[in-house]
């Protein structure tokens, strides 16, 4: 069978890095044109004006998008969830449409948090959930979230740089603000114009533009916008959006979900970690399991980077061959974007080992290195990892609950079943109803049996009662029991059917 030839990696590593080579699926993200970690407040393009609407989605949005097409302009829609407009991933109102139309039309969205907060007041906590939720809304919409954010009221903290920006966002802020929030009577809408011409006639032909404005203004929509169109125009500029004005190719303005899971990868686990733990383990079994909010990992150990391990183990043993570049594959699921890769080799996890050199040194392994190694990982199929790697993540409880099946084990990994959790939060009602069912039928039948030996005489409507209530008990019980048998039963089939397509269905990066 032919086997890719694995063997280079190690020499990889340690070759200087070729950005031509570089081009591949595995990140989809070009290495950084735009620097992260500081306020980008200025395009680097020449000649260029980009127009950024904040504060949207909202009615006047599809008149502002009307204009932009009819001036064969781009533009960037700064957006938020819950802020003029509520619901943006609902199908029920015009959001979603109004969303992928910017899309489709060549134009750029970015990130303004979910319902405007201000970032630099917030907490840790709070700025995590603001952003995680316009990416929760736009994955639902667009299947992918913005790699560029304006914070609203143009603040940033240090602190909040710092977070944003391993969530992997850019923060972009405005060099021309013609203030049109403030001036937006039809009255009062000259002086926004008055302040962007202002600004772009005092420009040269090589001069660039990064304008504020509000979509959601009805003058910025039907004064403002045209024109600022017109003059852009005239001037003989061209309207662009954030992305292009900082010379950054459009597969870099998003970040796509993993179809496994919403937040399969690393960063996505750390930035909703309140519900996710990493645990790194030395228990290769456990590798890319997960059980209740815990995912298991193995750190790369540092042979695998070894050219000699890689030309030894193919001759010895093809079978630790295969499952070795599987597990190396699992970790193109976990490490997509250079955030990912930070927190990987950072000293919290340290998944990814340092290598010492002839010299004795550790040389850094760059992300671009990184990259260049995990393509070639990343070009191996099914059939050259082995079965045990066919899949992505998956959870512990239906692996374990098949294990029989598939491996002839009672359990791939004993633990407290989740399924016995789930069926004992309901059990304890039903408990609870069958003592007091069965207490009452005590009681009667107690109250029959003095009937029959006694003096004391009890009308016949209660002992018609009192049967018809034993035999009603008993259908109650009968049904019960069946309905719990087929709930295991349905979970159970379920998960077998899971485990069987997971079987069939190679991880998509
Ligand atoms: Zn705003």
């Amino acid at each position: 069978m032919y086997l890719p030839k694995l063997i280079p990696f190690g020499m990889l590593l340690f070759q200087e890095h070729d950005t031509n080579k570089s081009a591949n699926d595995l990140v989809r993200r070009a290495p950084d044109a735009v620097p992260r970690g500081y306020i980008i407040e200025h395009c680097t393009v020449p000649g260029v004006v980009a127009l950024t609407f904040d504060d949207g989605p909202y009615t006047f949005t599809n008149h502002v998008l009307d204009l932009l097409d009819q001036y064969n302009a781009k533009a960037t829609f700064f957006i938020n969830g819950d802020n003029w407009s509520r619901h943006i991933d609902r199908k029920s109102t015009p959001w979603p449409e109004t969303l992928r139309r910017m899309v489709d039309s060549g134009h750029q969205i970015g990130s303004h948090t979910w319902s405007h907060a201000d970032l630099t007041a917030a907490d840790s906590a709070t700025r995590r959930k603001e952003m995680f939720l316009l990416e929760k809304a736009l994955i639902k919409v667009l299947g992918r979230y913005p790699t560029y954010f304006r914070p609203p009221y143009a603040t940033c903290s240090p602190q909040c740089l710092a977070e944003v920006e391993q969530m992997g966002y850019h923060v972009i802020n405005f060099d021309v603000d013609p203030k049109d929030y403030l001036h937006n009577q039809p009255w009062t809408v000259d002086e926004a114009m008055r302040r962007f011409s202002q600004a772009v006639d005092a420009g040269q032909p090589s001069s660039s533009f990064l304008v504020l404005s509000h979509d959601v203004q009805e003058q910025t929509a039907k004064t403002l916008t045209p024109f600022m169109l017109q003059k852009i125009h005239e001037r003989g500029y061209r309207a662009v959006t954030v992305g292009e004005c900082l010379g950054d190719p459009p597969e870099n303005w998003y970040q796509f979900s993993s179809p496994w899971e919403t937040g399969t990868y690393l960063n996505r686990r750390f930035a909703n970690s309140n519900r996710r733990r990493i645990i790194v383990i030395e228990q290769p079994g456990l590798h890319g399991l997960w059980y209740n909010d815990m995912l298991f990992i193995q750190p790369i150990p540092p042979y695998l980077f070894s050219t000699a391990f890689w030309d030894y183990i193919y001759e010895a043993d093809l079978d630790l061959a295969k499952t070795l570049a599987g597990f190396m594959r699992s970790y193109c699921l976990l490490i997509r974007h250079e955030a990912d890769f930070r927190l990987a080799t950072g000293p919290s996890l340290n998944l990814i080992p340092r290598l010492p050199d002839d010299s004795g040194s550790e040389p850094e392994i760059t992300f671009e290195r990184f990259v260049d190694f995990m393509a070639q990982v990343e070009r191996l199929d099914d059939a050259h990892v082995s079965p045990r790697y066919a899949y992505g993540f998956i959870r512990l409880s239906k692996l374990n609950s098949l294990s029989f099946l598939f491996f002839g084990r009672f359990a791939y990994f004993q633990v407290h079943r989740q399924l016995s959790t789930y069926v004992a939060s309901f059990m304890a009602p039903v408990v609870t109803l069958f003592v007091v069912l069965s207490s009452v039928l005590s009681c009667m039948q107690v109250a029959l049996a003095a009937q029959s030996t006694t003096a004391v005489s009890l009308s016949p409507a209660f002992a018609v009662v009192s049967n018809t209530f034993a035999i009603v008990v008993s259908i109650v019980a009968a049904v019960g029991i069946g309905l719990v048998v087929l709930l295991v039963v349905w979970v159970e089939m379920r998960n077998l059917v899971i485990f069987s397509l997971s079987l069939f269905r190679r991880p998509i990066f």
